[in-house]
């Protein structure tokens, strides 16, 4: 990290991300303070070798030159945090890990190379881990120097580009957008807009303004959004200066794009790319086995016109594309026994993302529940003509069911009995398709671990 040199930095939450910063403000000369409401947090670091401050005591900001917060410690919603508020007092700035990220690559001395690291910023409601991961991939597939990182699991500040024409991409969820003060990618995607972390936020028009951040004024070179919700149609008509503004490219699965801009659209699986009113590029997505259903059709469109955005050729793109495996626990194709497909969408914890699931396959033999969210299953109803049985899992299973009006169901409460009675029901042609619209902690750890033992399931067969 540049730009602290021989300062005091105050770090505040030592998980993955609080650590990476302390290591990367000590690589920059800089001194880490560190604190964490955690004893045993706090020993880890101690035992690293870092300082160990307490950020409540009196006059902890004296002589600090920034406060840098994890993206996982709320600071304003819902009950602002104790540490930043002293922070707030002592004008000591509160900024975040993507943030040093940016400010150093910034100030990097870029003269001599040829075509500088470009950033990639992905966020949105849901499909981001994906999109990210495919813009990777298909550069990947070409060669092209790139990394990931961001909320996908890698630290921004674990990583250290300095490759000429490497492209970083950044998967960023709004507990990462909402703090940074510096946010100056070169071509920002925004995928979709639907009601998620409302308390984090302080509601719906604070958790736009977090993502929005990213398409600030005199910001990314390049926007990308998708204008299926009015907050994103609203974004594009905004940043666009005129009806042919290449600056930003506006993409849908719902609706055929008419205007002269850059458009990518999906119309019944055939993604299509217009500019100035012609066509300039398609794929057919019915034949990509690693994308399937409406919203990897989303995701990938967002890929796509990153890629564009790039300079790739489309037929590149669609070569990258068929190579795609997905990522694990969504939408994963696991196996094909006897004409039976397995699918792990373990990540389709909420009802949003398990109704593309839903809709994405036919002939589904589901196998739902765990813990159930606010807000009950309303939104899943119209998918469940794609459901020959449900097999419900979770503590909850017996309630689970009451929402399941009109299914053919089973209660099996556990994920072995439901992928053995699935799979001795099912017939050629019928995906089974873990899709839970639920969280998984009253059986497992994680969405992971609860993916892993679907798998583990269905090997056993
Ligand atoms: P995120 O990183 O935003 O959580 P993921 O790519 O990890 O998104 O996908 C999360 C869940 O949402 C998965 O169950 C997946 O099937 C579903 N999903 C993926 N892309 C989209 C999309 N564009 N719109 C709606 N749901 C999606």
């Amino acid at each position: 990290v540049k730009g602290y040199e021989g300062q005091r930095v105050a770090v505040l939450g030592l998980g993955r991300s609080g650590m990476a910063t302390a290591r990367a403000l000590k690589a920059g000369d800089a001194e880490p303070l560190v604190w964490d409401d955690s004893a045993e947090a706090r020993d880890k670091a101690e035992a690293e070798g870092f300082t160990i401050h307490d950020l409540g005591k009196q006059g902890a900001f004296d002589d600090v030159a920034a406060l840098i917060l994890s993206p996982g410690i709320p600071h304003l919603y819902p009950e602002p945090n104790k540490y930043v508020a002293l922070a707030w007092q002592a004008g000591v700035p509160v900024d975040n890990d993507i943030s040093l990220f940016f400010r150093s690559f910034a100030t990097q001395d870029w003269d001599n190379f040829d075509t500088i690291p470009r950033v990639v910023t992905v966020t949105g409601s849901n499909g981001k881990s994906t999109t990210s991961a495919l813009i990777h991939h298909v550069l990947q597939h070409v060669n092209r120097p790139t990394q990931l990182a961001g909320n996908i699991g890698v630290g921004v500040l674990d990583i250290d580009p300095a490759i000429d024409g490497e492209v970083v991409v950044l998967e960023l969820s709004s507990y990462q957008t909402d703090l940074a003060r510096n946010l100056t990618p070169d071509i920002a995607v925004l995928t979709n807009m639907s009601p998620d972390h409302l308390d984090r936020h302080g509601g719906f028009g604070g958790y736009f303004a977090a993502k929005r951040r990213l398409f600030a004024e005199g910001g990314p070179d390049r926007a990308i959004v998708g204008i299926d919700e009015p907050e994103g149609a609203y974004l594009a008509n905004q940043l666009a200066t005129s009806a042919t503004d290449d600056r930003v490219i506006r993409i849908s699965t719902k609706q055929k794009l008419a205007g002269k801009g850059w458009n990518v659209f999906v119309r019944k699986g055939f993604l299509s790319e217009y500019r100035k009113g012609r066509q300039a590029g398609y794929i057919d997505l019915r034949e990509i086995e690693g994308l399937p259903g409406v919203h990897n059709h989303q995701n990938a469109c967002a890929a796509y016109a990153v890629c564009r955005s790039l300079g790739l050729a489309p037929r590149v793109i669609e070569e990258a594309f068929k190579s795609f495996a997905g990522l694990p626990h969504r939408s994963q194709t696991i196996a094909n026994i006897n004409g039976v497909r397995f699918v792990n969408d373990s990540k389709a914890t909420n009802v949003e993302s398990a109704a593309c699931a839903l809709e994405a396959f036919k002939n589904i033999r589901w196998i739902c529940g765990g813990l159930e969210k606010e807000g009950g299953l309303a939104g899943l109803a119209p998918h469940f003509d794609n459901v020959k049985k449900a097999y419900v899992i979770g503590r909850d299973a017996r309630k689970f069911a009451l929402g399941l009006e009109g299914v053919d169901l089973e209660i099996c409460e556990t994920m072995e009995a439901a992928v053995s009675q699935a799979a001795r029901d099912a017939e050629k042609g019928d995906t089974v398709l873990l899709a839970p619209a639920a969280a998984s902690f009253d059986q497992y750890d994680s969405f992971e671990k609860r993916g892993e033992d679907f798998i583990a399931q269905v090997n056993a067969l």
